[in-house]
């Protein structure tokens, strides 16, 4: 895999772990939401309730009692809590809906009119609730909601305030002179008495526990994240199998391409460079000796009489002997030097940085050597050879004719000898 590939696939990876993570966070977020949501239906749903009841005390089963003993189908002092408080039957009624709910598994409510002034010590406020009720008939909150933990469990803790008193409720909670004889006989006259109109007497005090409404978000939770998870994994596979796909045909591409190249700029017999990559180094070779002066010199080269080795040995054969040439030719030259077939059995090297005579030194050191070498069928072939050293201002093709001509004389001299350019022979 290239680089590239890498790093967009580690880039792609890390945006994958944050949009993990931050989906994970956010549905975290959302399932704490989602309990407190749940909680606050149940703590307006008790809230009802209880209004309710309240209602039904104040408006049907008072007024029944009043009707009563002003018939006087029940005695003048009558009073019981079971009937006539409010409190005592809303208190009552949630004990009971709380056994109903732990019958059906659900977890109880904590429910309370908490009051500093209570008729009955269990409703007595504890210090919060007393000052979350002063600061409420202070004007300085409507209602109160705070997550609170209590013995290691989450709560939603509710504070509302019950309505106002009224004239009305004054006959119990005003002065204890006016409250009904079985009242005080019950309760005495210290409790509860000396309440005032436009005052909140109580605070409805509730405590919804969170742990199975998070439990059940949490599961609904896990099944999102585990499928998000998948989603992602499977988008980011997916990525990854194309990418790397690409990748490995972007190689094959770039394989071929260079393999292309290679073939287009190397002679397919020898392995050496062919005319048109020879000529384009050349000139770049010409360019800079051109520029800075630097001795540049060719030798042409031309296989003696091979026509013959052809008619003789077959193609095959002397396509051999023409490998076999350049390897010895190539082990003898310079890395630096330029070697390529110019066509049929002609060679050209060029080297940089070699004077005439050096030229000349090489050329000779060649023909030497493929004149003593054996080639297969113990055939012995010769080679003439042309030097040209490049002067300032030359074209390449009058470089090229200059070494061409050089052998040329070779050939005329009786062939197996080098010749510079310059008419004279090295
Ligand atoms: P001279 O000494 O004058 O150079 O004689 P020569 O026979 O070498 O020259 P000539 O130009 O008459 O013949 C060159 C021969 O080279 C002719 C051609 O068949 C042969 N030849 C050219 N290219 C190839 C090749 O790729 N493979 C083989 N086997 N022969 C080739
Ligand atoms: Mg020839
Ligand atoms: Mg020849």
């Amino acid at each position: 895999m290239t680089s590239k590939s890498r790093r967009i696939l580690t880039y792609l990876l890390a945006a994958f772990a944050i949009a993990c993570a931050g989906l994970v966070f956010l549905f975290q977020e959302r399932t704490m939401g989602y309990a407190l949501q749940e909680a606050e239906k149940q703590v307006i749903d008790m809230l009802l309730n209880h209004r309710a009841i309240h209602s039904y005390i104040n408006k049907v089963q008072r007024p029944e009692m009043y009707r009563l003993k002003k018939e006087g189908k029940l005695y003048q002092d009558y009073f019981s809590p079971k009937t006539m408080s409010f409190t005592f039957v809303a208190r009552t009624v949630k004990e009971l809906l709380n056994e109903e709910r732990i019958k059906e598994g659900y977890p109880k409510i904590y429910f309370k009119l908490a009051t500093d002034n209570p008729r009955n010590p269990v409703n007595q406020a504890d210090a919060w609730e007393s000052r979350l009720l002063k600061r409420m008939n202070a004007g300085e909150l409507k209602e109160f909601r705070e997550v609170v933990e209590k013995d290691g469990m989450k709560y939603l803790f509710a504070a509302i305030p019950i309505n106002p008193s009224e004239s009305g409720c004054l006959a119990c909670h005003g002065e204890p002179s006016a409250a009904p004889r079985e009242l005080i006989e019950q309760y005495g006259d210290k409790a509860g008495f000396h309440e005032k109109v436009g005052v909140s007497r109580a605070l409805i005090s509730m405590r919804v526990p969170l742990g199975s409404l998070l439990a059940s978000a949490n599961a609904v939770l896990l099944w999102i994240s585990a499928a998000t998870f998948l989603a992602l994994a499977a988008i980011y596979s997916m990525i990854f199998f194309f990418i790397h796909r690409i990748d490995r045909n972007q190689q094959a591409l770039v394989k071929a391409n260079t393999e292309l190249q290679r073939l287009s700029s190397v002679d397919y017999l020898t392995n050496i460079c062919n005319r048109r990559s020879f000529v384009d180094s050349l000139d770049q070779m010409i360019n800079h000796a051109d520029r800075y002066g630097n001795p540049l010199s060719i030798l042409m080269i031309d296989l003696d009489f091979f026509k013959a080795v052809n008619d003789k040995y077959g193609h095959s054969f002397g396509d051999e002997v023409l490998k076999n040439l350049a390897r010895l030719i190539s082990g003898q030259i310079r890395s630096t030097d330029l070697f390529g077939r110019w066509g049929g059995e002609e060679f050209v090297v060029a080297m940089p940085n070699q004077d005439r005579e050096k030229a000349c030194t090489v050329a000779e050191k060649l023909r030497a050597t493929i004149k003593e070498y054996a080639f297969p069928k113990g055939a012995h072939m010769t080679i003439s050879l042309g030097v040209a050293t490049f002067q300032r201002g030359l074209s390449r093709e009058a470089f090229i004719d200059q070494a061409d001509s050089a052998l040329y004389q070779s050939k005329e001299n009786g062939r197996d000898q080098v010749t510079a350019y310059s008419d004279s022979q090295c």
